[in-house]
């Protein structure tokens, strides 16, 4: 399993400090066989990357521009963040398609170039899911974030399913509806680019209701908010799903 925790903007360097010291401690004590990535803010790329030298934890950023360089003040390039050591990145994410949600699939490409594996979000909003439209939002989702990728791009990209709904609701799709999104997404990618996608769940996913999601069929993972910026509520999660 994967289990990315997205920080979003949240704790600052004291907090993260200590953040670093209860994990590694947790880690040390017991057996986590799930590759763990943490996605904190730009600023702290470097300190938790310096922090863990293990195999199975890596850092990635929230976002990325979809130019190498050039005149865009206050953004952050892909080569940048592989320089820090960064393995993966999140594209497209809701909280940030709410300001631009331009140029996934450009995105994704300069990523790939730089070593970063994409880690692209898509999901519904309520509106579509009452809609019954879940289906074909996501599929558009998909195509216009590959439409610039080759199969073999489109292969290193790991996807998490996000319901906008459940981002920080408490609200979560029953493991059914999760299991039949995920055999869609690959399903379609499959056919769409003779893929083989890895697929995460993210929404509201806590230590007390992960090992029941951990049950889903073909879900390889999960996309943490909240619950990742709390070291011992993080590694509960770990712990719960290991078998
Ligand atoms: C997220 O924002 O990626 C997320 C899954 O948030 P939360 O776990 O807080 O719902």
């Amino acid at each position: 399993m994967i289990v990315a925790g997205n920080w979003k903007m949240n704790l600052e360097l004291e907090s993260i400090e200590s953040f670093i010291k209860v994990f590694a401690k947790n880690y040390k004590k017991e057996k986590v066989s799930s590759e763990v990535i943490f996605l904190p803010p730009y600023p702290f790329i470097s300190l938790l990357a310096n922090s863990f030298s293990e195999k199975k934890i890596s850092i990635g950023a929230q976002n990325v521009h979809f130019e190498n360089n050039g005149p865009y003040t206050g953004q952050i390039s892909a080569p940048m963040l592989s320089s820090l050591n960064c393995k993966y990145v999140l594209i497209g994410h809701s909280e940030y398609r709410n300001v631009d949600n331009e140029k996934i699939s450009e995105r994704i490409k300069i990523s790939i170039k730089n070593n970063l594996t994409p880690i692209l979000c898509c999901g519904e909003s309520i509106e579509i899911k009452k809609e019954k439209k879940t289906l074909d939002f996501l599929k558009d989702q998909l195509d216009t974030a590959t439409n610039l990728l080759s199969d073999d791009e489109v292969q290193k990209i790991i996807i998490a399913y996000e319901p906008i709904w459940s981002i920080g609701t408490g609200s979560l799709p029953i493991n059914e509806e999760i299991k039949n999104i995920i055999y869609f997404i690959k399903d379609y990618l499959n056919k769409k680019n003779n893929s083989d996608q890895r697929v995460l769940y993210g929404g509201s996913c806590n230590e007390k209701n992960v090992k029941n999601l951990s049950s889903i069929e073909n879900l390889d993972g999960f996309l943490i908010g909240g619950a990742s910026t709390n070291p011992e509520s993080f590694f509960e999660i770990l712990k719960q799903i290991e078998v």
